[in-house]
């Protein structure tokens, strides 16, 4: 599998850190985990095929996981990219996703429905194993976020992955990522963390130890982290372990 880091902020306009979306690439086709406004340009900017998008991941309905996903299906209505495509486009999330992207749709009679090929929306269940693209299987675990907020598990034959999106602390998220290949894990903050549902970076350290996947990317990184150097906080707290920092068009192969 190929990463390519989209947006590693948050919903705080930064000047180099744009809103969530990463493109994974699989042997049997891409993905986009989340999809934030930014990531619809940020495809293009980092020059990926984004007309051939097989299926988009929605982790959970806060704008800047999902808010790219109205204009992002209203440009490939037009766009002469995806006038030929005739292969299915699929949109997996949490239960009441269709009813959102009908909402975006009916919002001023965007028809967001009718695309040259087909839009397939799936809504799937806590725990519930299913096919994210033909031979990757997906599992989505609930986090400490939102009513509707999933973790996401991923399986291509021996290779492994984890994208957390936003979660507040909780020890089955370790269980979730155990060993596996590429761990993506959000970490909105340094320490003192203002709220719950979200990660600083001891509880980060403290789900990778149990975890102990091969290697971590943190992401979803408020301003507060700007002041720090990351790697020094990151080695201070969990010496000779690699874990990196997001940033957008930072592009990871694993395993390896
Ligand atoms: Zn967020
Ligand atoms: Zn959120």
């Amino acid at each position: 599998m190929k990463l390519t880091v989209l947006g590693s902020g948050t919903s705080v306009p930064h000047p180099k850190r744009s809103s969530p979306g990463f493109w994974l690439e699989t042997s049997a086709g891409t993905i986009l985990l989340d999809c934030s406004a930014s990531a619809v340009h940020r495809m293009a900017q980092e020059n990926l095929d984004w007309a051939n998008l097989d299926a988009i991941w929605i982790s959970h309905f806060h704008l800047d996981h999902c808010g790219g996903l109205a204009p992002f299906l209203f440009g490939t209505k037009h766009a002469p990219e995806t006038q030929p495509r005739t292969k299915p486009m699929r949109v997996f999330g949490a239960a009441g996703l269709r009813g959102l992207v009908q909402k975006f749709s009916e919002a001023n009679s965007y028809d967001l429905f009718k695309q040259p090929f087909p839009l397939e929306i799936f809504e799937v269940e806590r725990l519930e194993k299913f096919e994210i693209l033909s031979g990757v299987e997906a599992v989505a675990s609930s986090t400490l976020h939102t009513a509707e907020s999933h973790a996401i598990h991923l399986r291509e034959r021996e290779t492994t992955f984890v994208y957390t999106s936003d979660t507040g602390y909780d020890p089955t998220l370790a269980a979730l990522a155990r060993r596996v290949d590429l761990l993506l894990m959000e970490c909105s903050f340094v320490k003192d963390k203002p709220v719950k549902i979200h990660l600083e970076l001891p509880e980060a350290i403290r789900l990778i130890r149990r975890a102990e996947p091969k290697r971590t990317i943190l992401t979803h990184l408020y301003p507060q982290w700007d002041a720090v150097n990351f790697q020094q906080e990151v080695t201070k707290l969990l010496p000779g372990r690699e874990v990196l920092e997001a940033v957008d068009g930072l592009r990871i192969s694993f395993p390896e």
